[in-house]
């Protein structure tokens, strides 16, 4: 157990740039050493990629509700759900069943509303 913990502080120090703490303090041998850069690189990398995933996870989010917003649909919060819950599938959806046209700033407003909207979905103004 105290061996296990010992390698473990050793590999989360070499993630954190801290490869110029000599092998000797954690009393490591060469292929030890070798081994847990190894680790480390893949423990780092595999928490940079949770990072990245669940950033756009939440970008794509924001931005469903913010285009169904836009585009006048009722329940923007109900479509970020559904994405939430469906991913790429429920994208898919998303982009086939929203009102199609572009996105342009309301002049009055100044938010997103579909170009061709009778009425802002933000102010109501024509
Ligand atoms: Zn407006």
């Amino acid at each position: 157990m105290l061996e296990t913990f010992r390698l473990l502080i050793a590999s989360v120090s070499r993630i954190f740039s801290a490869s110029t703490w000599p092998d000797s303090i954690f009393d490591l041998s060469p292929e030890q050493s070798v081994a847990l850069s190894l680790l480390g690189i893949a423990i780092g990398a595999a928490i940079v990629e949770v990072l990245m995933a669940a950033t756009g996870y939440l970008v794509l989010l924001v931005w469903v509700a913010g285009d169904a917003r836009a585009r006048g649909m009722d329940g923007s919060f109900f479509w970020m759900a559904f994405v939430a819950c469906t991913l790429f599938g429920g994208l898919l959806i998303y982009l086939m069943v929203r009102p199609a046209g572009n996105v342009v700033p309301c002049s009055t407003c100044e938010n997103k509303r579909l170009e061709v909207s009778a009425l802002c979905p933000h102010c109501a103004h024509a």
